[in-house]
């Protein structure tokens, strides 16, 4: 059995980018007394930092304070898998769940983003391998051809068909030759990143405009009052508004206790193989997905190597979360074999690291946005489930349009007023949900090994969509 996968100190991209001077940035020491400001934010990942850059785009005067508990980017928003796309390929669960005008509404505020991360990279001297490289999603079993169907049918209903493009088998091979590759769909529409560069370029853009943010700074209690409070082991911060992106953390705050689930997801990287790449054809830029619930994504970096992943997995009942979202052993043996199945002239080129993130999971599949508290002063978004790199950018203008009263475009954006779908309650819900997801995970291996489902498996899987969930398969 092969070596297995070295654990990455945090995830191979952050430590990349903080071996760089420009990226690790000055330091970000604890808060250490009490202080005030206008907004507190609650976690330093994408949401959080988009958030503050909103806010001072908003009101250049606004004094913001922004609380990590380890470092900015510590958490997913420096460990995924840089996919930075907008919700094209959400389009048929997205026309089911709001109707055409709010779906057509959200892909395009939402399709905004990518180009508006590529170029505020631009404008903000933050090299984080911004690649417009497209999102290829492909079959890899019999049972997947044509699993696009749906989303071609909702992006006709709506008219933007433009943005998809069917590819046969062979067209995918040119793009990527990977022999369990079949037919596939491409969406032009969608860019990749170094996430952990994104991330730690952004914190530092954000200390240079005056944001105070504190690292090593967990919140250990929060009171929804006016100011809202946000305790911490060095001091408390008051603030008029609070805006909360703790992103899986959040998933037992008894407000979200019922709209939020944590799964994990899990990633390795090779070491660089540019000439292997090559023998791929994988040369495009382009991101790739398969079409399976439990997904696998895959993109490959400026030196050739291939980062991939795998969605839907979780260690145990996901009642928190403990060290092995950072890293899980079976599931970086399991990362790992998938990906010299999949790219077989990698097969024998080293995994470099493993490591995973958790990921929160809402039943809609889509992040929720909205204000609660007494006062309507502690502000939220949650729920990306594992699409977060792009979304989070609008999340950051939300949020920051919420937490300034604004009542404009964004806080009437669907995602906004309809409420997040609940999911069961506990004690089903974590036995139920570990249960249906290894069903799940099981029903996609069985197909891509040509293998039958059982009726059971079949069942079992189809459970989340029966309750009018928007996961797993139809
Ligand atoms: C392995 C993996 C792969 C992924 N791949 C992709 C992808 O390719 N494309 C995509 O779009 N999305 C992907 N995602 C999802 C994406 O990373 C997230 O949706 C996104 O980063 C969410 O950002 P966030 O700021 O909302 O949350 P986070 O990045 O989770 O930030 C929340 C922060 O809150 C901090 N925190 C927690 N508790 C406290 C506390 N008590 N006090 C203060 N701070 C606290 C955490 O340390 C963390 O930094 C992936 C996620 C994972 C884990």
């Amino acid at each position: 059995m092969p070596a297995a996968p070295r654990p990455a100190e945090r995830s191979w991209w952050l430590e990349e980018a903080l071996a760089r001077p420009e990226f690790a940035g000055p330091p970000a020491p604890p808060l250490s007394r009490d202080t005030a400001a206008d907004v507190v934010i609650l976690g330093g990942g994408y949401t959080g930092m988009w958030t503050a850059w909103f806010l001072k785009e908003r009101d250049p005067g606004i004094d913001v304070v922004l609380l990590e508990s380890d470092i900015c980017g510590g958490g997913p928003s420096g460990r995924n898998g840089g996919f930075c796309d907008g919700w094209w390929g959400h389009v048929g669960d997205m026309l089911h769940t709001y109707g055409e005008a709010d779906a057509l509404e959200l892909l395009m505020t939402c399709g905004r983003s990518p180009s508006e991360i590529g170029a505020w990279c631009e404008d903000n001297g933050v090299d984080a391998w911004f690649t417009r490289g497209g999102d290829l999603a492909v079959a890899t079993s019999p049972d997947a051809e044509g699993r696009w169907e749906g989303t071609i049918e909702a992006a006709r209903t709506l008219g933007v068909l433009e943005e998809y493009r069917m590819l046969s088998a062979e067209e995918v091979q040119e793009r990527c030759a990977s022999p369990v590759f079949g037919g596939g769909m491409l969406i032009a529409d969608a860019a990749n990143v170094q996430p952990a560069r994104l991330a730690r370029g952004l914190r530092n853009v954000l200390l240079e405009r005056g944001i105070r943010i504190y690292e090593g700074t967990p919140v250990t209690r929060f009171g929804a009052s006016k100011p809202a409070v946000a305790e911490t082991p060095g001091g408390t911060v008051r603030a008029g508004e609070a805006v909360i992106g703790l992103g899986a953390w959040a998933t037992w705050w008894k407000a979200f206790r019922r709209t939020l689930t944590v799964r994990g997801s899990y990633m390795v990287i090779t070491a660089a193989a540019p000439e292997r790449l090559e023998e791929l054809r994988w040369t495009g830029g382009e991101q790739v997905r398969d079409l399976r619930s439990s997904i696998h994504y895959a993109r490959a970096t400026p030196d050739g190597r291939i980062a991939l992943g795998l969605g839907g997995l979780q260690p145990d009942l996901a009642r928190r979360i403990d060290h092995r979202y950072d890293f899980h052993e079976p599931f970086a043996r399991r990362v790992a074999a998938d990906l010299a199945r999949l790219f077989p002239p990698f097969a024998d080129v080293p995994i470099e690291a493993a490591w995973g993130g958790p990921i929160n999971v809402s039943g809609f599949t889509m992040p929720f946005f909205g204000s609660t508290g007494r006062h309507g002063n502690v502000h939220h978004g949650l729920g990306y489930t594992g699409n977060g790199v792009a979304p989070s950018h609008l999340g950051g203008k939300i949020l920051a349009a919420l937490a300034t009263h604004a009542d404009d475009g964004f806080t009437r954006l669907a995602v906004v007023s309809r409420e997040p779908k609940r999911f069961p309650p506990e004690p089903i819900r974590s036995p139920g949900m570990l249960i249906v997801n290894r069903a799940i995970r099981r029903k996609d291996d069985r197909e891509d090994a040509g293998r039958r489902v059982g009726r059971v498996i079949g069942l079992l899987a189809r459970i989340p969509r029966r309750l009018g969930l928007n996961l797993g398969p139809r």
